[in-house]
């Protein structure tokens, strides 16, 4: 087996609505058939125009009252309820579901890589992005990728944040182990590994989180796996969030 190769890809301009991403990412670097392209979604929310200045937003007493609470301004939390299906927990910060089933702090909404006093929202839509980026690459290369639309997240239980897939194509979000056999020959009965949050998470280290220029990572040699795209709990399985919801009322 070949080595998985992992490229940062340099270069690119502070991107603005209306760039394609795709094309600019294809320009960069060789693409070649199997790989995948994990971007950062701060990169194709901002080219999709998934943004808004704090200016045009008049908070509910909703995000005054939460504003307060977290000593956040209360625009920038109207901007998180917004994006927010439901709330899981108000305090110390918002914790909340979004449309497309990702659970996250503040919505993901994000206030860094961005003009002052204006805010990126998640793309509405990943697994959409994952695909829309697919498919230019291929109208552009012929070659056919996957495509990993990345968020910088926290954790449950540990401390610090790491890369989390929140759109993707190509592959299955989880690679199945259950079935398999050990090196001593016990059944996994358990192990569903989430394949596409350790790349992420690899692309996020290449990215990091500040002014490094690098909102999207190639990834060469990756071998193929098999499983199944159900990366979010459903509701009754997720005991965290039941967790939260019982003890945080909103
Ligand atoms: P997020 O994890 O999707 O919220 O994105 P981050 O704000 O953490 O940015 C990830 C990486 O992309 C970092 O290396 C940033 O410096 C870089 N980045 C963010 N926006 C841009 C941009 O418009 N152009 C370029 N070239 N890099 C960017
Ligand atoms: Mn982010
Ligand atoms: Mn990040």
């Amino acid at each position: 087996m070949e080595n998985i190769v992992v490229t940062g890809i340099r270069g690119l301009p502070l991107i603005k609505a209306g760039d394609n991403i795709a094309a600019m990412i294809c320009e960069r670097v060789t693409i070649e058939d199997g790989d995948i392209v994990s971007i950062a979604s701060t990169i194709y929310s901002k080219a999709e125009g998934y943004t808004k200045s704090l200016a045009e937003i008049s908070p509910s007493p909703k995000a005054v009252r939460l504003g307060k609470l977290n000593g956040e301004d209360p625009r920038f939390v109207q901007a998180v309820l917004d994006a927010s299906k439901d709330i899981i927990m108000e305090h110390p910060f918002i914790l909340s579901e979004l449309s497309f089933g990702h659970i996250g702090v503040r919505a993901g909404v994000d206030q860094s890589n961005i003009d002052d006093g204006m805010v990126i929202f998640l793309p509405p839509d990943p697994m959409a992005a994952a695909a829309k980026v697919r498919d230019e690459i291929r109208l552009i290369t012929g070659k056919n990728v996957g495509v990993i639309i990345t968020d910088t997240c926290g954790r449950s239980f540990r401390r610090g944040q790491t890369g989390h897939a929140i759109g993707w194509t190509g592959f299955t979000a989880i690679r199945d182990f259950r079935g398999d056999v050990d090196l001593f020959g016990h059944e996994l009965k358990i192990t569903e590994e989430a394949v596409v949050d350790e790349i992420a998470g690899f692309a996020n280290f290449v990215m990091g989180e500040s002014n490094n220029g690098v909102p999207a990572v190639l990834f060469h040699n990756c071998p193929p796996w098999t499983g199944h795209d159900n990366l979010y709990f459903t509701k009754d399985e997720d005991m965290t969030r039941r967790l939260l919801k019982e003890n945080c009322p909103s």
